[in-house]
């Protein structure tokens, strides 16, 4: 134990609400409390954010401050809004705020008001007030450590270079004994290394874990108009009292879907952006306490969704890329146990997704679109594969090699050459059904 344990213990319950660290967190969190250099390798959604969040309000004296370097001004309002209703003192500086509230900001960095400064890399690179500021801190002790986060923007074999990340190097060379946390999701070797070097934190501690997630089962299943009767035959089958998720591509989807599953006698509701924020927290609310059993959801339902004894995660259409099938396969199981995780593919999905994109006024440059119509084709590649582990094929997309044998049959692609029968899979995941 650490002398710093019991507070830990204490302000995870007390300030963030959370019961218990996930993988990593805690080892991540007294490692750059003991003032060492560290390096977290964690999936999206891994929960990297509480690994400088927490430490930033364990502090040595009340003026101690944790400089968060973080890519995307949206981001990082969203962290602020979060944090300040937990009653954490944060803001934020970048070159997008009103001078005003920067100002503010910037006197409370100065006068150690704050447990945490968000600055958007050119603020800390360039910003010559920022720097002098952070020297000012640092002279009187007071500065805990430099984040960075998303940490993969610093490399150019990166998939979201960014050149102000390139000048955060300056860091380690000025203050080499401040201690440095770097944070992301990618996990190519050579991304790794080219940051920790390019932030002169080669010594790191690096705490890295697989992204794979061996209690789920993955499986992929030709769509037809039976479909939507075969998945509700299976719930009433094999996961009656369980909880779970259906996405849906579209909010008409999501509703029509939600209807015939009630209507055959299960507890479901759907979910999407097009209803109020009322009716969606409702709902978000009702499925957690476990009121209504599976919502019928669009991508819209995930964010802060943390539900341990979810049991399947149905895609009644395809999804729009691997990474978002990840994350939204991830919510199953998160208590350790099996969950099972089966996607409906048929051409014309992808068809409509693909024009979707096409149409989309949100995604402004061709560069943009191209990207997300490429990730679509993945996901088509990954439906229409029905030789290789699926799981290899998802960890794939984050770069890292999964040696098939350890799939142990719990994809359908090692379990057979064709589409599994549920009653097969169930023999391998007695622990729930
Ligand atoms: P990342 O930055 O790795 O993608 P986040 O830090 O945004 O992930 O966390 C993802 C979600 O996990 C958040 O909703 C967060 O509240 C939740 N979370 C993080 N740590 C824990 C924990 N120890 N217990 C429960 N939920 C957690
Ligand atoms: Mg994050
Ligand atoms: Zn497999």
């Amino acid at each position: 134990r650490h002398p710093w344990s019991d507070e830990l213990e204490n302000k995870l319950q007390n300030v963030f609400n959370l019961t218990s660290f996930r993988e990593n967190q805690l080892n991540a969190i007294n490692a750059v409390l003991s003032g060492k250099d560290v390096f977290v390798l964690m999936p999206t959604g891994g929960g990297k954010s509480l690994c400088y969040q927490l430490p930033a309000i364990v502090k040595r004296g009340k003026m101690e401050t944790t400089v968060v370097v973080s890519p995307l001004i949206s981001l990082m309002q969203d962290q602020i809004d979060h944090l300040k209703r937990l009653n954490i003192n944060a803001e934020m500086i970048s070159s997008k705020e009103s001078a005003q509230s920067r100002k503010d900001a910037f006197r409370k960095f100065r006068n150690g008001e704050l447990d945490m400064i968000y600055l958007s890399p050119e603020m800390l690179s360039k910003s010559q007030q920022c720097k002098n500021t952070i020297k000012l801190l640092y002279d009187s002790g007071n500065l805990a450590r430099i984040v960075i986060d998303e940490a993969h923007c610093v490399s150019s074999w990166g998939h979201d270079f960014r050149p102000d990340y390139k000048l955060l190097g300056f860091f380690k060379k000025e203050y080499p004994d401040i201690p440095m946390m770097a944070l992301t999701a990618t996990a190519s070797v050579r991304v790794k290394q080219d940051i920790l070097s390019q932030l002169g934190i080669e010594h790191a501690h690096v705490f890295q874990q697989t992204f794979n997630r061996p209690n789920l089962i993955y499986m992929v299943r030709p769509k037809n108009k039976n479909s939507t009767f075969e998945m509700i035959n299976e719930i009433k089958m094999r996961f009656p009292r369980f909880t779970g998720i259906v996405y849906c591509n579209s909010k008409t989807q999501c509703e029509s879907v939600a209807n015939m599953l009630q209507t055959n006698g299960l507890s479901a509701a759907f979910y999407h952006a097009g209803m109020g924020n009322e009716d969606r927290t409702n709902v978000q609310n009702m499925w957690q306490s476990g009121d209504i059993k599976i919502v019928c959801a669009t991508v819209a339902f995930g964010m802060g969704i943390d539900k341990p004894d979810v049991r399947f995660v149905y895609h009644h259409s395809i999804p729009r890329s691997l990474e978002g099938y990840y994350q939204e396969c991830g919510r199953g199981g998160r208590d350790g146990k099996t969950a099972f995780c089966t996607l409906y593919y048929q051409f014309a999905d992808f068809k409509s997704i693909e024009s979707q994109i096409k149409r989309d006024k949100d995604l402004k440059s061709q560069v943009l679109k191209d990207r997300h119509l490429e990730k679509l084709r993945n996901v088509l590649n990954y439906c229409s594969n029905r030789i290789d582990c699926r799981r290899k094929l998802v960890l794939q997309y984050f770069n890292e090699n999964f040696n098939s044998k350890q799939c142990r049959k719990t994809c359908d692609n090692c379990k057979s050459t064709n589409t599994v029968e549920v009653r097969d899979i169930t023999e391998s995941a007695k622990d729930i059904i």
